[in-house]
């Protein structure tokens, strides 16, 4: 979709072209309109945020290495030298622009915390993510298309191209992600209640998704998404 290779799955989760703006009562947040009704001012256009963003959460889930950062087991990278690498790249950018990307994020892609900056989901690079929370929910859901559905059926979910699988806590974002591949999305509901009393770590990343290695066959039942929808 975006079609220059290395970051063309950097954003699989979807993108829309939003621009930034500031509201001095709710502070940073994409689109026109603040959720209180107030149009507030433009701090980034849409086409500014695209380009950053794409090239951020490449850094931060696919390559950091290939600009020398270094990148701790939990995924964090130091936030002063991301800056520098992105401006770089893009000479307006700073690290408010950095900080109004990620607070207005409504996907939750990324964490700022002290002095770092991580991508919360996404990767390819060998990562453990030790420091996130258990995920608690007693189920999840992961949406697929009906080629893989028969594959997952018989060897579980295995992560393709990422380090860990992403479920998520709602039927809505399952098919949200699996309507970007296909056009009759099945939907799997994870025991995870189960399989966490089985010893399998998953972690909470935001509050839409949840990581794990993988997700064994019995843990998992295709489900009838129409009967989630009202
Ligand atoms: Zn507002």
């Amino acid at each position: 979709m975006y079609g220059d290779g290395s970051y063309s799955y950097a954003y699989s989760d979807g993108e829309r072209m939003e621009e930034v703006r500031f509201c001095p009562e709710h502070g940073f947040y994409r689109g026109k309109e603040c959720k209180c009704g107030k149009l507030g001012e433009v701090v980034l256009e849409a086409e500014k945020v695209e380009k950053v963003g794409r090239f951020m959460s490449g850094i931060l889930r696919h390559f950091p290495d290939r600009f020398g950062l270094n990148v701790d087991e939990n995924g964090w990278v130091n936030f002063e030298s991301l800056v520098r690498v992105l401006k770089k790249k893009f000479k307006w950018v700073d690290k408010w622009v950095v900080k109004a990307i990620v607070m207005s994020d409504f996907r939750e892609r990324y964490e700022i915390r002290g002095d770092k900056i991580r991508a919360r989901y996404g990767h390819s690079i060998d990562i453990k993510l030790n420091d996130m929370p258990e995920a608690d929910e007693e189920v999840l859901f992961y949406g697929t298309s009906e080629e893989e559905a028969q594959r997952i059926v018989e060897v579980g979910i295995k992560p393709v191209n990422r380090t860990f699988i992403h479920l998520t806590t709602s039927v809505e974002k399952s098919l949200e992600a699996a309507k970007q591949h296909s056009d009759n999305p099945v939907i799997f509901e994870v025991d995870a209640k189960t399989a966490r009393r089985d010893g399998i770590k998953i972690v909470k990343a935001n509050k839409f998704i949840a990581l794990a290695r993988e997700i064994p066959p019995k843990y998992i039942k295709r489900v009838q998404y129409s009967s989630y929808s009202p």
